[in-house]
């Protein structure tokens, strides 16, 4: 176990960075964020800041001796680079997440080998091997980048076999996997933190509203459907975490369809669908994934309100700020991003009612 005035080292400083630092904080720790962009989110509200590119080996092991231990806001650190801080300093969650949750092929493979079911799928490495993917897996169907792929990027819809040249442009002729497209209800995400002693505890789940491939809003209580397929989710999420030793938060999307859950992908870090549980829950998983990054006993992810709503502030959104700063039922996070491009996270509100 760190005591309190330890350091943690982040690599990644974005939004999610910011809040987590801001949770080490107020459990009396130093951060340390490791991060190549000059305005990072998380770097206003640290302790120190290395400015660096992830895959510098002399940087990181300056790093490695300014910091207690390590962890991560973005999961697409090179594994090498994770390794490479590992060997100087304990790293939670460690590389073996990150391998499986950087490729969404690993992660497909892992997830139906431990039982669960996803959407139907084939990689795809050539245009040739596209048209095969196309036969296995039919129409329509969505191309996804086996690597790199947020908030929708990295995709690209088929809908007939007339697309499929224009797909495998879209992608940048990478490595890929193709995807049938699932009917479902709705999307929901099951959030769970595991301490170093493998004790696990899970948030209740939000229902997740998307639009162009964004999260939109988290929202609890989610729909009756989504409430009956939780059970099944969790034990699977549950399952994933211990599989992959992981240590913090673990996050995974699903499918709510007719016929049960069905596995979208993992984020190994905290999540923007769990951003509700700062206000809405007993600990937020930017707390508990701190408890579980330092060695300390988790704590109750129980609910503080029946009903609570999470919304995302997206580009422009943002210019609302007065009206909600002056609504007294609005919870206002802002992440002091410069530019409001489209598509950009800028901040989220959270509300709470009866
Ligand atoms: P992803 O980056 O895989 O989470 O995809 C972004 C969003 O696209 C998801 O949250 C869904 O709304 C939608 N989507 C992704 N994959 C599928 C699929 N196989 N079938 C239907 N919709 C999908």
């Amino acid at each position: 176990m760190l005591a309190p005035g330890s350091t943690i080292g982040i690599l990644g400083g974005g939004q999610l960075g910011r809040m987590l630092a801001l949770a080490a904080a107020e459990l009396g720790y130093r951060c340390h964020i490791f991060a190549p962009e000059v305005d990072s989110p998380a770097a206003d509200v640290a302790a120190a800041v290395t400015r660096a590119d992830y895959g510098d080996a002399d940087a990181l092991a300056e790093f490695a001796g300014k910091i207690d231990v390590a962890t991560l806001e973005w999961e697409n650190v090179a594994c090498d680079a994770v390794r490479q801080l590992a060997a100087m300093v304990p790293v939670h969650p460690g590389a073996h997440s990150l391998e499986v949750a950087q490729d969404r092929m690993a992660e497909k493979q892992f997830v139906e080998w431990l039982g669960g079911r996803t959407a139907a799928w084939a990689g795809v490495d050539s245009r040739e091997a596209l048209d095969a993917a196309i036969a296995q897996v039919g129409l329509p169907a969505i191309l996804k980048t086996r690597r790199f792929g947020y908030d929708g990027k990295g995709q690209a819809r088929i809908i007939t076999a007339a697309d499929a040249d224009a797909a495998w442009e879209a992608i940048g002729q990478q490595p890929a996997i193709l995807e049938g497209f699932v009917t479902f209800a709705h999307e929901f995400s099951v959030i769970l933190c595991r301490g170093q002693d493998g004790a696990m505890v899970d948030w209740p789940v939000p229902v997740n509203l998307h639009k162009g491939g964004i999260l939109a809003t988290s929202s609890l209580p989610a729909p009756a459907l989504v409430r009956g397929q939780a059970e099944e989710a969790v034990a699977l999420a549950r399952t994933v975490a211990e599989k992959l030793g992981h240590v913090g938060v673990l996050t995974c999307e699903f499918f709510a369809c007719k016929d049960g859950p069905r596995f979208n992908e993992m984020a190994p870090r905290v999540h923007n669908s769990g951003h509700w549980t700062i206000e809405g829950s007993a600990a937020s998983q930017f707390e508990n994934h701190v408890r579980a990054v330092v060695g300390l006993p988790l704590r109750p992810t129980t609910l503080v309100a029946n009903r609570i709503e999470m919304t995302n502030l997206i580009g422009d959104d943002v210019a609302d700020w007065p009206k909600l700063m002056a609504d007294p039922t609005a919870r206002v996070h802002l992440y002091g991003k410069g530019e409001a491009r489209p598509g950009r996270k800028m901040g989220h509100v959270t509300r709470l009612g009866k």
